[in-house]
């Protein structure tokens, strides 16, 4: 399989690249609207087919590329059945798979950061992408999007650290510089869903965060239930780092470097 791991650096959002070597048949988790050069780019230099755009969930800190995409490169829009958008072409429910070429997506509802987050694995590479359901020794926030800490505690346990632990977890975003982590990882190490933190620890601690309003979220979550198309609000490009904090590590890393957000 070709892999390749694409990181924008306003959002700091992952966007992942999977294909086939032999059919060249290819899929985008996580596409930034912003990033459409770069991604079709990549396409024609690599002689690749998109198949598919997934979102791992309506995202509320940037706008997705995958309505460009489409229009641009013919790829099929593909959401989660639960999370609201209008206007994609395939709607996934738990357990439906997609292939592409000789590979096979398993989508595994994951709610709790939104209600219609999905966890997409990889079971013979070994790989899944977590999009902010789990992030990096953290996860995403909870607060708004009918988030839902014991929705989340309950997905990440059931669906996410019950794979083998040799896999490989890719997460939605990263605000320090890491790539990808894995199962035994964060059970060991995740402080806030691993080291044997219970339901109850987990609500806790996320009870007791005092994350700030995401200023993109008025703007980025309208857009992305339409596919990321431009509506007037949605046309301005990325621009507050300050206005993206929408995940904990953002918070995390801003308190970590004395930026006091
Ligand atoms: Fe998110």
């Amino acid at each position: 399989m070709l892999f390749r791991q694409l990181f924008d650096p306003e959002t700091s959002t992952y966007t992942y690249l999977l294909a086939d070597r032999a059919t060249r048949e290819a899929v985008l988790i996580d596409s930034v609207r912003e990033q459409f050069e770069r991604d079709s780019t990549l396409m024609r230099e690599l002689d690749l087919k998109l198949l598919y755009t997934l979102e791992t969930h309506v995202h509320a800190d940037h706008v997705t590329g995958s309505g460009k995409l489409r229009a641009e490169l013919g790829s099929a829009v593909v959401v989660s059945a639960a999370g609201g958008v209008s206007n994609a072409d395939i709607e996934l429910v738990d357990g439906d798979t997609l292939s592409f070429g000789s590979h096979t997506l398993e989508a595994r509802a994951t709610p709790g950061h939104t209600s219609g987050c999905m966890t997409f694995v990889l079971h013979e590479e070994g790989m899944a992408f977590t999009g902010d359901t789990l992030l990096i020794r953290g996860c995403g926030r909870t607060d708004f999007q009918e988030g839902s800490a014991r929705t989340l505690y309950a997905s990440v346990q059931n669906r996410i650290l019950s794979l083998a632990p040799d896999t490989l977890l890719y997460p939605g975003h990263d605000y320090k510089g890491r790539t990808v982590t894995s199962v035994a990882e964060e059970q060991l190490f995740n402080a806030r869903l691993g080291s044997g933190k219970s339901e109850e620890d987990f609500v806790t601690i996320m009870d007791g965060l005092k994350l700030a309003y995401p200023k993109k979220i008025d703007e980025a979550v309208p857009a992305n239930l339409e596919s990321g198309l431009l509506t007037p609000a949605a046309a301005e490009p990325a621009s507050s780092v300050a206005g993206m904090m929408e995940d904990l590590g953002r918070q995390d890393a801003e308190l970590l470097l004395g930026a006091g957000i």
